[in-house]
């Protein structure tokens, strides 16, 4: 459900010049021509300006699939990160021997090295992964990274 004090705060901010009007701006999903800003992170006052532009179409695309949206954006983040290519090319090595993709391969390592935190967020990862509204690729991912 939307909050209108979110969509208020964000018509303030676009009148105030702090946010671009969304018709100025692309789709996040498609790079069609935007027409309005989607909560992406809900509607809790702290994220009230945090917002995607969207079209009309992916507006109410993403209006019927919350379940998915909260999880892609808040269960899981990408990061872009350098290392040195002969450390890549050791961690490709040891993935394959492993049988892991690069990425599980990584989150595992950092498993080994947070074991308090990893063990904190156990129970999570198993209650995603036994939830049925997962979108199944994410489904898979998480059990690949279990
Ligand atoms: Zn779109």
């Amino acid at each position: 459900m939307s909050d209108p004090r979110a969509s208020a705060a964000v018509g303030q901010a676009i009148k105030q010049g702090k946010l671009p009007h969304p018709t100025t701006l692309k789709c996040a999903d498609c790079g069609a021509i935007a027409t309005s800003y989607d909560h992406h992170l809900g509607y809790a006052p702290e994220h009230w300006l945090d917002v995607q532009p969207v079209c009309d179409r992916h507006n109410s695309a993403r209006a019927w699939a919350p379940r998915a949206k909260e999880l892609s954006t808040s269960g899981f983040s990408a990061v872009l990160i350098r290392v040195p290519t002969w450390l890549l090319e050791e961690l490709d090595r040891d993935s394959r021997e492993s049988n892991r993709s690069r990425n599980s391969q990584l989150i595992w390592m950092l498993r080994q090295r947070y074991p308090e935190a990893a063990a904190a967020h156990q129970e999570d990862q198993g209650n995603r992964a036994r939830d049925s509204r997962l979108r199944e690729d994410e489904a898979e991912y998480t059990w690949m990274v279990a």
